[in-house]
């Protein structure tokens, strides 16, 4: 029996003939903080969007907790827990930062966001709402519109709204991208408070980042899976040394 909740198989997306992901198998096992890092043009970016369904494969398969996920949508895999950041979960600008968290709320349980609604429905998920920005440390930010936040609370909020559809498996895309010494301290714990209970998918180019938070790393180069394991294990690899200086 398999402990893994997400597993590609032979894995290959091709753009007009230039291969980008290249037979990649990967095994992701359920409650951990997996990493997929690599140098630019590795194929992550390609990778992620596969496994959440926003490009579909040339060949190859993905299983997601003991199901054929390879040809649903998005919203599909969604709805079955495999959520990622930036997804269903749009932050709205000129709502307020609860605002935001309550539609995603809504939608998570299968409405879709209707403008028109009463405030009073939408209300109702206030308590929820606040519990989720307590637990990613937007309390105090609450009443300020999403696009008023400060970067790296920006960042915190698209987490909040990403939890906020109750995900079993996240994948986060750069988390860290562009932020200060410190947002990235606060988003690190973060990823580690949110990652209790679920299993997530780190795509992260700080290797700072990736060897505090991750259990497992795999290290993709030219489309290929390059080296797995701990972050000591494949740090010493001298593929992936080598891969990363470029030489
Ligand atoms: P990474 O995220 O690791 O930097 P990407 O997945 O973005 O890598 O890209 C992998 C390779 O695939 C790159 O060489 C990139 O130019 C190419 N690529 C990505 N998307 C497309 C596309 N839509 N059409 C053609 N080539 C693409």
């Amino acid at each position: 029996m398999s402990d893994a909740i997400l597993e590609t198989a032979g894995l290959t997306k091709e753009f007009r003939g230039f291969v980008a992901v290249n037979d990649v198998n990967l095994s992701i096992r359920r409650g951990t903080i997996h990493g997929l890092i690599g140098p630019n043009g590795a194929g992550k970016t390609t990778c992620f969007n596969l496994l959440t369904k926003f490009l579909q494969p040339t060949r190859g398969t993905i299983r997601y907790d003991g199901r054929d996920i390879t040809g649903m949508k998005p919203a599909e895999v969604a709805r079955l827990g495999l959520v990622r950041s930036f997804q269903i979960s749009a932050v709205f600008p000129h709502l307020t930062v609860l605002e935001n968290v309550r539609v995603s709320l809504q939608r998570s349980r299968g409405g879709s966001f209707d403008f028109w609604r009463p405030d009073s429905i939408l209300r109702s998920y206030d308590a929820r709402a606040r519990e989720l920005l307590e637990d990613v440390g937007l309390s105090a930010y609450a009443n300020l519109t999403a696009g008023e936040l400060p970067y790296g609370r920006k960042r915190a909020l698209e987490i909040a709204t990403t939890l906020a559809l109750d995900p079993v498996m996240m994948l986060l895309d750069e988390p860290t991208a562009g932020m200060t010494h410190d947002d990235v301290g606060r988003i690190v714990s973060l990823i580690r408070r949110v990652s209790a209970g679920r299993t997530v998918l780190l795509v992260e180019h700080n290797l700072t980042v990736v060897s505090g938070l991750c259990d497992f790393i795999t290290v993709l180069a030219r489309g290929r899976v390059l080296a797995e394991g701990d972050y000591a294990t494949v740090a010493r690899n001298p593929d992936v040394v080598t891969a990363y200086l470029g030489t």
